[in-house]
């Protein structure tokens, strides 16, 4: 753990293109010519590194991303999909089949909440949803039928933290795989240093950061990774969630400067999340030593790219929530919009919207108040100067009283 230093193994990687550029050739074909009909049989048996065949299979620019992802998470290799949907829709199909189950935080994204929930069953594939930080009650859940523990680093949006090398022991007693979905994360967190089988990011969020496609990756073992792709039988191969190779050369650019961008979200967050907490607000976020998972989170980051760019602020009401999320956007401190990552804070209500997929008293019984707002923090260059914006917003409002705060 100590020299796995995830930015420096994504650096440590050189590509060029095709006449000496400094970016690898962007590979602008769905399929691809063989000199001998040999080596095309091999290629489609799986016997011939390095061929390509046809691109929803793989491409040069979709492999050169998924080696980038897997130096990053310390992993033998991975997939990059359309979506992050993409790589934990087919991850979960190629591990279980018809009469298998899943054990399953039950703090996740709403999406992955609702294919377990409501489209897995038409498989036959069931899953229970357990509080994961109740290490007893997730093994409890765990059946003869099992074949996935499935969780999320930082929880969406209730930012729990997976105790990750406590389930990866639960996982290995009882012989499943412990997927993980890193999407709050990168680069803070290495799953798979931590005992994770299959670590999954959503490319949408913080590692693409330009909000301006969506994106997935699985990475894991070569085994399970050419499982994936495997021409008869892999999930990614037949579902066809395949990512564009012009959109993962242009992730890739991006995925450059992710350690710099990690750095200025984690030290953002962690500004408002104190001067909030502070105030008086009822504010979530791991960084601070109030957050139920604090001292177990800081023995699994690696500690230069802090917290991470999410947090939350409960302001009491729906009503309240909206309002202020409106009036931050009209004075341009943020969007009212879904989704992370992005240079500019993004806030929404999570009870009305990305959680909106899971009933109202299963939001009440894992604590999702209605007056919660979730931020994904800026790249904002002055955050003291956002949150004296943010304040003025929040008494203009009732939310806060116009107290001075003295400085930490
Ligand atoms: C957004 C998100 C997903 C889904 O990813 P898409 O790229 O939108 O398909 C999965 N997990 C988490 C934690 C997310 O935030």
């Amino acid at each position: 753990m100590k020299n796995f230093n995830p930015a420096d193994n994504i650096q440590d990687l050189q590509y060029f293109g095709e006449f000496g550029g400094v970016n690898p050739s962007i590979s602008d074909s769905s399929t691809y010519t063989f000199l001998s009909a040999k080596t095309m049989f091999d290629t489609f048996e799986g016997n011939a590194d390095g061929c390509y065949l046809y691109s929803r299979h793989s491409s040069p620019s979709n492999l050169y991303l998924g080696q980038a992802l897997a130096a990053m998470e310390g992993t033998e290799t991975a997939n990059v999909t359309a979506s992050g949907m993409g790589a934990i829709t087919t991850a979960l199909l190629q591990l279980c089949h018809s009469g298998d189950h899943i054990v399953s935080s039950r703090t996740i994204y709403g999406g992955t909440y609702a294919f377990m929930k409501n489209f897995l069953p038409r498989l036959g594939i069931t899953t229970t949803f357990v509080d994961s930080t109740k290490l007893e009650v997730v093994e409890a859940a765990i059946t003869s039928n099992t074949k996935v523990l499935f969780c999320e680093t930082v929880s969406n949006p209730l930012l729990e933290v997976a105790d990750i090398p406590a389930l990866s022991k639960i996982a290995k007693k009882h012989n499943l795989q412990l997927i993980v979905d890193n999407s709050f994360s990168p680069l803070s967190v290495s799953p798979a240093k931590l005992g994770a089988d299959v670590v999954i990011h959503s490319l949408t969020k913080f590692i693409n950061g330009s909000s301006d496609t969506v994106g997935g990756v699985a990475c894991g073992t070569q085994k399970f990774i050419d499982a994936l792709r495997n021409v008869n039988d892999g999930a990614a191969m037949l579902l066809g969630p395949t990512m564009d190779s012009l959109r993962a050369a242009s992730i890739m650019k991006n995925l450059r400067t992710l350690h710099i961008r990690i750095k200025q979200h984690s030290h953002n967050a962690l500004y408002l999340a104190q001067r909030f907490e502070k105030d008086g607000l009822k504010t979530v976020y791991p960084g601070l030593a109030s957050h139920p998972s604090h001292e177990l989170y800081k023995t699994m980051i690696n500690p230069e790219y802090g917290f991470g760019g999410m947090m939350t602020v409960d302001v009491g009401s729906i009503d309240k929530a909206n309002d202020l999320m409106e009036l931050m956007q009209h004075r341009n401190l943020g969007y009212l919009a879904v989704s992370l990552g992005f240079y500019k804070t993004l806030f929404s209500a999570p009870g009305t919207s990305t959680s909106s997929e899971i009933p109202l008293e299963e939001q009440k019984a894992m604590g999702l108040t209605d007056g919660l707002i979730r931020f994904s923090v800026g790249l904002d260059n002055d955050i003291e100067r956002t949150y004296r914006m943010m304040k003025d917003c929040m008494v203009e409002l009732g939310i806060l009283t116009n107290k001075l705060t003295n400085a930490l």
